[in-house]
């Protein structure tokens, strides 16, 4: 039996990942989930697997090299699956040193500890062990808005806020421990992920919460800003087939070729929630096109971001499986049904959030 180590596994992606994991392995994998439970991890993600014999959760911070080399050192951990990093660009222009504490120094101690557990008297590594980082495409920078040109494997990178620097920064340690150790690990660098448990700072759980209240939308700038939209699903799936299939060392791209202006993502949850919501839905009427606000441009806001999956599709066969339609609509529903999820994530420290980064403006 396989023994995985999520860290940030109580986030949006970590949780889902587990989720699929377990869909996928069920009693032939163990996973053990390390998070800090930031403001972004919540362990009502996973209330559905907590009881599992199979699951284990420690609060841990990544930074914590004791608290990490203990659970080395108890667990004969055979994969690494790392998450764990603060996540939003707006938190990162207000507090850039937090992030490159958690994603720098943290994915250090993280690379130090799986080097110090798998690592043999000879300098090579105990047979079948893996880590892999997982990242994202805002390391390499803005593209062109010209629908043409795209982010490869080879693109070198361009980070322009405090959160893709930090996350270049954790991509190159990475790759440094590759160069210099041989050590066993592979680097993801996917697109934007949208899905189920995805805290409503980011766009499209945002939109969809606010307009549900009849609440302002805030759109950055002129709002045609382009992203590359992939159901979270189809990350998960495409980590663990890179943690399975990919060559040792290589860095595969994650992308599904879905690109949208943020101002139609804006349009398109206005009118799945018009056509989805029944009728005498109190909510329905909240919901307008009238909400939508333009505010002031994300300081060094990137115009486009494209992956070029081309890689892992002919190394690995990954495709991705949820087209955007299916995807936004399934999303949307999740979000419906969990009204309580959201009361609960969206209460405390978030109104604070939400007030100094919109209200005002
Ligand atoms: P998230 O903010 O939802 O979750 C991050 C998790 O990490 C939370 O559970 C948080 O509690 C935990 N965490 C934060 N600091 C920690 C620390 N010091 N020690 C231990 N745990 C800590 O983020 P997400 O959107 O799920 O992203 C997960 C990973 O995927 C990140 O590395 C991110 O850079 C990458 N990524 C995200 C996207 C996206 O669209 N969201 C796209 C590509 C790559």
């Amino acid at each position: 039996m396989r023994t995985y180590l999520v860290t940030g596994g109580a986030g949006f992606i970590g949780s889902n990942y587990i989720h699929y994991m377990f869909r996928k392995y069920d009693n032939e994998i163990r996973i053990i989930n390390v998070d800090a439970l930031t403001y972004a991890g919540n362990l009502e993600n996973l209330k559905d697997i907590e009881n599992r014999d199979n699951y284990t959760f420690i609060r841990a911070d990544i930074t914590d090299k004791e608290a990490i080399t203990k659970i080395f050192t108890e667990n004969d951990i055979d994969r690494v699956v790392h998450f764990a990093a603060e996540s939003h660009v707006d938190r990162s222009i207000k507090h850039p040193e937090v992030f490159v504490n958690t994603n720098v120094l943290g994915t250090a101690v993280m690379l130090n500890c799986a080097k110090a557990a798998w690592e043999l008297p000879d300098g090579s590594f105990r047979e079948g062990k893996k880590f892999l980082h997982v990242s994202t495409d805002e390391v390499y920078g803005s593209l062109p808005d010209d629908g043409t040109s795209y982010f490869y494997e080879t693109t070198p990178y361009s980070p322009h806020s405090p959160y893709s620097a930090s996350k270049a920064s954790s991509d190159l340690l990475v790759k440094a421990y590759v160069d210099t150790y041989h050590f066993p690990a592979n680097i993801t660098n996917c697109s934007n992920n949208y899905g189920p448990y995805q805290f409503p700072e980011k766009l499209i759980p945002l939109i969809i919460n606010n307009a549900l209240q009849g609440k302002k939308l805030p759109v950055y700038g002129d709002g045609m800003n382009i992203r590359d939209w992939l159901y979270v699903d189809d990350h998960a799936k495409g980590i663990d087939m890179v943690q399975e299939n990919g060559r040792l060392g290589e860095t595969y791209n994650i992308g599904g070729h879905n690109e949208k202006r943020n101002i139609e993502i804006i349009n398109i949850i206005l009118d799945t929630l018009q056509e989805i919501l029944p009728d005498d839905d109190p909510r329905k009427k909240n919901v307008s096109k009238d909400l939508i606000t333009y505010v002031e441009d994300r300081k060094g806001h990137d115009r486009r971001y494209a992956i070029a999956p081309d890689k892992i599709k002919a190394e690995i066969g990954w495709e991705p499986e949820t087209m955007f339609a299916e995807g936004i609509k399934k999303t949307i529903r999740w979000y419906l049904d969990h009204e309580d999820w959201m009361k609960n994530v969206t209460s405390g420290d978030y109104q604070k959030y939400y007030t100094d980064m919109y209200e005002g403006r």
